[in-house]
């Protein structure tokens, strides 16, 4: 049976059921609906995903752990993962915690040939009472659905996979130092396991998030970075998926970054267009401090979400704090364009201020100097400073919400 003929019966079958609806965005509708026949105007109503339903199966053979000095990001992980299927004809299914364990998927599956996986990036942390808390779950839900919806797999409810991803730090809380700086790195994953190699949308998927113990990235210290502006390759574009957490999006930064570091440089710029408008740095959104040709008004500038900048939450975390706690002492704070020449500008006039990329991983991540077009740019820096006045309040303001010494509505507690 095709595809678009399970689907339609299914419809059928479950459009007199009342059962939880999947939240669906307005892309997912347009692509369920489009593979419905026409003359059928019949919303389907598929099971969401039900945390009360969720079945943990601990693992017999739990690992040791890893000395917080000897934490690498991404290398160990926890002793379980949440894992949750999902077909066109059923909805989510039973969602489970079992011990980590290797996937067995046909070489046909078509995530292997088209690349149908998204993910998203978070991070759980212990306050100082041993409470865990995540920091703002319904971003990455919302990223994640975004995501999803984009390469024709489901979109989940965000509030159910918050849970039941807050029930999963609960089994795991051993592997969550209990340290500031120290966190437990939350990767929810999505993947089309629908066994064929034609191109189409998958017919089942699978849902999974995977945990590793994290240290802090600088440990001794900020450390400032230099970069390298690339000027033969770009990252995203607009009408592209750049502003999508497709793993599709990431294998091909990987030659450029290496291009940079064989010139000495820790990660390298992403340009856009023959105005070299300045998007992002490695996997970071990029902020500019600089002081205006014309009125020498300070300004916070970042890149606005046009398509092909990947909309940070650490990014929006910046914008909302600089706003609250920077305009009132004078600041400006805006989502523009800028050209490198502009910035190259600022900083040969004495203008720039300081560059940070932000993220997850690091929160904030000074820049030092850009090398472009032979020269180098410097970053606003003064002798052996490792970080400028708003990436240090950014991140101490930031880490201060995430590890609950300020009670903010981002700090999602799990009780
Ligand atoms: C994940 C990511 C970011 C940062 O997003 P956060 O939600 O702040 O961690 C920025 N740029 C790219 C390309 C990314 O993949």
């Amino acid at each position: 049976m095709k595809l678009s003929q399970q689907f339609v019966r299914s419809t059928l079958l479950r459009s007199t059921t009342t059962s939880k609806a999947t939240s669906l965005s307005g892309f997912a509708l347009w692509q369920r609906s489009y593979s419905t026949k026409p003359g059928l105007s019949t919303t389907p109503v598929l099971p969401g995903a039900d945390p009360s339903k969720l079945v943990i199966t601990t693992t017999t053979t739990p690992k040791e752990l890893t000395p917080n000095n000897e934490l690498v990001f991404g290398k160990t992980f926890t002793d379980h993962m949440l894992s949750i299927e999902w077909t066109a004809s059923d909805g989510w299914l039973t969602p489970r915690i079992i011990p980590y364990q290797n996937l067995s998927l046909d070489p046909a599956t078509c995530v292997f040939h088209y690349a149908f996986e998204c993910f998203e990036g978070m991070k759980a942390y212990k306050d100082k009472n041993g409470k865990i808390r995540l920091f703002r779950p319904s971003k990455n839900m919302q990223r994640l659905n975004k995501s999803s919806s984009r390469i024709a797999l489901p979109t989940i409810d965000g509030d159910a996979f918050t849970k039941l991803i807050a029930e999963f730090t609960k089994i795991e809380s051993r592997f969550i130092p209990n340290e500031k700086g120290y966190s437990l790195y939350l990767r929810p994953t999505m993947i089309g396991t629908q066994r064929t190699i034609g191109v189409g949308p998958p017919g089942s998927a699978l849902l999974y998030v995977i945990a590793s113990p994290v240290g802090p990235y600088y440990p001794t210290g900020f450390k400032a970075v230099s970069l390298e502006a690339t000027d033969y390759a770009v990252r995203a574009w607009p009408g592209g998926v750049g502003d999508k957490k497709l793993g599709a999006n990431y294998a091909p930064c990987i030659v450029p970054q290496q291009e940079a570091a064989s010139r000495g440089f820790q990660q390298n710029l992403w340009l856009f267009g023959e105005e070299e408008y300045v998007t992002e740095v490695g996997t970071m959104n990029l902020f500019m401090a600089i002081k205006n040709k014309e009125t020498g008004q300070k300004e916070l500038l970042t890149a606005p979400l046009d398509g092909t900048i990947l909309e940070g939450v650490t990014r929006d975390s910046v914008l909302s704090l600089a706003r609250e706690r920077l305009v009132p002492e004078g600041w400006a704070v805006s989502e523009r364009k800028v050209r490198m020449s502009e910035l190259a500008e600022a900083s040969a006039e004495g203008r720039l201020i300081e560059v940070f990329g932000s993220g997850t991983a690091a929160i904030v991540s000074p820049v030092r100097n850009i090398s472009y077009k032979g020269q180098l740019v410097d970053c606003g820096l003064q002798g052996h400073e490792e970080a400028g006045d708003i990436a240090l309040r950014m991140k101490n303001w930031i880490e201060g919400i995430q590890y609950g010494e300020e009670e903010h509505e981002w700090s999602y507690v799990v009780e």
